[in-house]
């Protein structure tokens, strides 16, 4: 099987999300075939799609400039797969309290930047994962915690009592960062095996 996947590429982390889904695709048996998207008129070829880690203000003025931004959301309305981790999160979340961040809206979460604090800038905590048999090494990098959650979204973790990880329907959103490591189970749990926990 083959399948197309966009990386949001205007602006963070994007190679080594474009590395994670190649390699959790191959796991999976599927040849991946990964689009860096920095303009409009890719997210419609993709079947799934990435959102990376960055500076979610620099990310959400970028994806409304160049008109990427209805297109996400044409993506997540179709029901097609998104997996969006910590500045991610916070654009498509509802509202990240942030005016500078123009979010997306198409997850019923509202969100607050930087939560975890100066002295705990970047952590990597073995996360509970709802869905997952051992912990997911998680690390987190001035990362955002979800704090109101919608009726429709399910919560997969928190940590020091904040949601970090969500699902709802076809979207997973994590506070923190699945693609720095050798370890595809959060890539398995928003695009291969996407049954409910
Ligand atoms: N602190 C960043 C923001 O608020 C997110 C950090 C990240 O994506 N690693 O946009």
């Amino acid at each position: 099987m083959s399948v197309t996947a966009g990386v949001l590429a205007v602006q963070g982390d994007v190679s080594e999300h474009a590395t994670a889904i190649e390699r959790a695709g191959r796991a999976n048996g599927e040849d991946v075939t990964v689009h860096k998207i920095r303009t409009a008129g890719i997210v419609p070829d993709c079947d799934l799609l990435l959102l990376p880690g960055g500076e979610s203000t620099a990310i959400s003025r970028l994806v409304h400039r160049e008109g990427i931004a209805q297109e996400i959301i044409d993506h997540a309305d179709a029901g097609k797969p998104l997996l969006a981790t910590c500045a991610g999160l916070i654009l498509v979340s509802r509202d990240s309290g942030d005016e500078r961040v123009q979010t997306l809206d198409i997850l019923d979460v509202t969100v607050e930047r930087n939560a975890f604090g100066r002295q705990r800038d970047s952590f990597e905590a073995p996360l509970p994962v709802a869905g997952l048999e051992e912990p997911f090494p998680a690390v987190f990098i001035r990362a955002p915690a979800i704090d109101a959650v919608g009726e429709d979204v399910e919560v997969l973790a928190t940590w020091d009592d904040r949601t970090v990880a969500v699902r709802a329907d076809n979207i997973v959103a994590t506070a923190f960062h699945p693609e720095l490591l050798d370890d595809s189970r959060i890539h398995d749990l928003a695009f291969f095996h996407r049954t409910s926990v």
